[in-house]
């Protein structure tokens, strides 16, 4: 296959530097409209492009994929999470998947921090009374919440994000690391991040004062953290989520906010993004984000150029770098 006739579509907008990289090679399709293609236009992509560079606001099922002629033979994913791929469905149909992993790691680790610290001391609450005009001044009562030092975090999944959240959390901030995960890091890891390994979630969240989720989407995932998992955190505990909003009971998590189960949440992450369950709007314990985890200008490039060489291996025919099937 000659790279000159490659037909490739961007689902959406991507970042300039990553836009051009591959107009100068390929024939690119590009969104200008940023709009996000309909089930109906994901499944005419099939029939016209050899490459479709989906995302995570694209639902990629066995609908889309159809039973038509196919001409699509490379999913490049634009993000590391590929729950929104039906794989199998792929596998059936011969079209290989990659995505971006490793370039996104640091900027969503920082994010799981940020929540981390905005959940702990309250920070969205305070922005919301100032912006609001009801902020009255200092006094030693104000807005008081709890700091990160010498807590334990405990991290459910312990892969590329877990272990730079593990990083930030215990050099920067002096947390104790535990994780659960089924598998176990390497010795040299668990000793760098001084982390600990608990044979059960249940364990991990009765000892940590703050939790924060780093494991794939998908059905494995679906509820992992429902009303058992919450009512065995500590009282006053802190979930962080930066993993895939099906992670995590909404209904369960915004009774356990409300009744004071549980301390606060931060979340980037949502089940049917761009909605947001209601329960959690009107809870000033819980802090919102719009799936911010990937979003910086470094980072964003970066995913847009690591799924761009991942076309050119194909185009070229040699082995793709970051395929997941
Ligand atoms: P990763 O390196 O593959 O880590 C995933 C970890 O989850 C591994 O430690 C894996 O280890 C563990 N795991 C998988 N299934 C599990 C299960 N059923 N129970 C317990 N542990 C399980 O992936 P990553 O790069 O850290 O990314 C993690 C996720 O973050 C992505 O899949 C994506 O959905 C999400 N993400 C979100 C944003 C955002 O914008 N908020 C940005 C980037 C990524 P074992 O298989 O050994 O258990």
């Amino acid at each position: 296959m000659t790279s000159d006739r490659l037909r490739v579509l961007l689902t959406r907008r991507w970042p300039e530097a990553a836009e051009n990289y591959l107009a100068e090679r390929y024939d690119v399709t590009h969104n200008r409209e940023d709009t996000p293609m309909t089930a109906d236009e994901l499944a005419r992509a099939f029939e016209a492009y050899d490459v479709i560079c989906p995302t995570v606001s694209d639902n990629i099922d066995t609908d889309v994929i159809g039973a038509a002629p196919l001409r699509t033979r490379l999913l490049a994913n634009f993000g590391v999470g590929f729950d929104h791929i039906d794989i199998a469905a792929c596998k059936a149909a011969k079209i290989a998947v990659t995505n971006t992993p490793g370039v996104l790691t640091d900027a969503t680790a920082d994010l799981a921090m940020t929540l981390m610290l905005m959940a702990a001391r309250r920070a969205g609450e305070g922005e919301r009374e100032l912006r609001d005009g009801r902020w009255t001044g200092w006094r030693p009562t104000h807005l008081m919440g709890r700091e990160l030092s010498g807590k334990s975090l405990g991290l459910v999944g312990f892969g590329r994000i877990a272990q730079a959240t593990a990083h930030r959390a215990h050099h920067g901030f002096g947390m104790k690391i535990l994780y659960y995960s089924r598998s176990a890091a390497t010795p040299e890891i668990e000793r760098n991040l001084s982390a600990k390994r608990l044979d059960t979630l249940e364990d991990l969240l009765r000892q940590s004062d703050v939790t924060s989720l780093h494991v794939p989407g998908g059905a494995e995932t679906k509820n992992m953290i429902g009303a058992t998992e919450i009512a065995s955190m500590k009282p006053g505990a802190i979930l962080v989520n930066t993993a895939r909003g099906g992670v995590i009971d909404h209904d369960v998590l915004a009774a356990a906010l409300k009744s004071g189960a549980l301390g606060a949440a931060g979340l980037d992450v949502y089940p049917a993004e761009p909605a947001v369950p209601p329960s959690l709007l009107a809870l000033d314990k819980a802090v919102l984000l719009p799936h911010l985890g990937s979003a910086t200008v470094e980072t964003r490039e970066a995913m847009g150029l690591r799924a761009a060489a991942n076309v050119d291996a194909f185009a070229s025919g040699s082995p793709l770098p970051d395929r997941i099937a």
